[in-house]
């Protein structure tokens, strides 16, 4: 049986964050679909080609890496994609809360799909697409924080 995680997420935008714990889970996995779940009543900031092609262009030369988006339930997708695993990562005691209830919920919803965290570098305990969008949005360089070659022109 094949080893695949969904890792799941707004990625509005996708940041050095979220790169390093792919980058670090790559070798745990056969493969690794990154998920940008989205509600068709919220657009969210960034478009989501523009989200979509970002991703992409990070992971092109990794083959184990594909990228694609949702809507609805995280298991609901996983079920579909045959996923054994889903992936999360940590960053502070906040998002330890938050993501234990979902990835305990999502176990009742969906038994045979375990949730597995990583924990951030603490480099990237700071780093959020909320705050990266901010800094976006008001005109500040945020190249330090979003992967080499994303070039954040809406
Ligand atoms: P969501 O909207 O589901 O919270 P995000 O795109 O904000 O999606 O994050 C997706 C996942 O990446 C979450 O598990 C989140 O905790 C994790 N994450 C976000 N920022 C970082 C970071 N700087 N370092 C490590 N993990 C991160």
């Amino acid at each position: 049986m094949k080893n695949i995680a969904v890792f799941p997420g707004s990625f509005d935008p996708f940041t050095i964050g979220h790169k390093s714990i792919v980058d670090r889970a790559i070798n745990m996995f056969d493969e690794i679909i990154i998920a940008i779940g989205y509600n068709s009543e919220k657009s969210g900031f960034f478009p989501l080609e523009k989200r979509v092609e970002w991703i992409k262009s990070t992971f092109e030369e990794q083959r184990k890496i594909k990228v694609t988006t949702y809507q609805g339930l995280t298991v609901d997708f996983c079920n579909e994609n045959n996923a054994n695993y889903i992936l999360r990562g940590l960053r502070t005691s906040e998002d330890f809360e938050y993501e234990r209830a979902i990835a305990q919920m999502n176990k009742k919803l969906l038994p045979t799909t375990e949730t597995v965290f990583l924990l951030t570098s603490p480099e990237h305990t700071p780093i959020s697409s909320t705050i990266v969008r901010e800094i976006y949005r008001h005109g500040g360089d945020i190249s330090d924080f979003v992967p080499d070659g994303i070039v954040l022109n809406k």
